[in-house]
């Protein structure tokens, strides 16, 4: 089955109203900024959104995105796949005092002039901030651990003084 494609934007309200739900993908050519944080993006965005009116009456929503990303592993320099998998959920309010007015389990995300809030910048956000600090293999994957134990080896060879270098100086005077 075809999955819908994600709507750029929705009406916050009307949504909420009629309890939305949407299940689509996000193409993940349009997101330019987790492009640029990123290798590469494996697939297009799988997303899930529900709208919702909750028991103060407020206007919400719940939201979740996934997508395999290609990140650089700060440890050994070789790529690496990470699983983004972001859950959220908002309240779209108009002004500052909405904002103030929310209480501390949503966030609040701004609608425009037409009660529409962009679910593609949402998605993107998300996806973005479930990227690690510093991306790193987990240690028994990581190109670094070989790196490190041969190149000490090798080192501990080199600085072990060979008994045969002690005879061949010996023979030699
Ligand atoms: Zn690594």
């Amino acid at each position: 089955m075809q999955k819908v494609k994600l709507p750029i934007s929705v009406d916050s309200v009307r949504a909420a109203n009629n309890r939305l739900e949407i299940l689509a993908s996000l193409d993940k050519s349009l997101l330019s900024r987790l492009i640029e944080s990123t290798i590469s993006i494996q697939s297009d965005i799988d997303t899930y959104f529900a709208f919702d009116v909750d028991q103060q009456k407020l206007k919400i929503f719940n939201g979740k995105a996934s997508v395999a990303v290609e990140l650089t592993c700060q440890r050994c320099n070789e790529p690496m796949i990470y699983q983004c998998e972001a859950e959220f959920t908002y309240c779209p309010v108009l002004n500052k005092e909405q904002e103030n007015n929310l209480p501390d389990v949503y966030e609040p995300i701004y609608y425009d002039e037409n009660g529409e809030v962009n679910l593609h910048q949402i998605v993107e956000d998300e996806l973005l901030l479930t990227l690690p600090q510093i991306a790193m293999h987990a240690i028994e994957d990581c190109k670094y651990s070989d790196y490190e134990s041969s190149f000490g080896e090798i080192e501990e060879e080199q600085e072990r003084p060979n008994p045969f270098d002690a005879l061949a100086q010996l023979k030699l005077k």
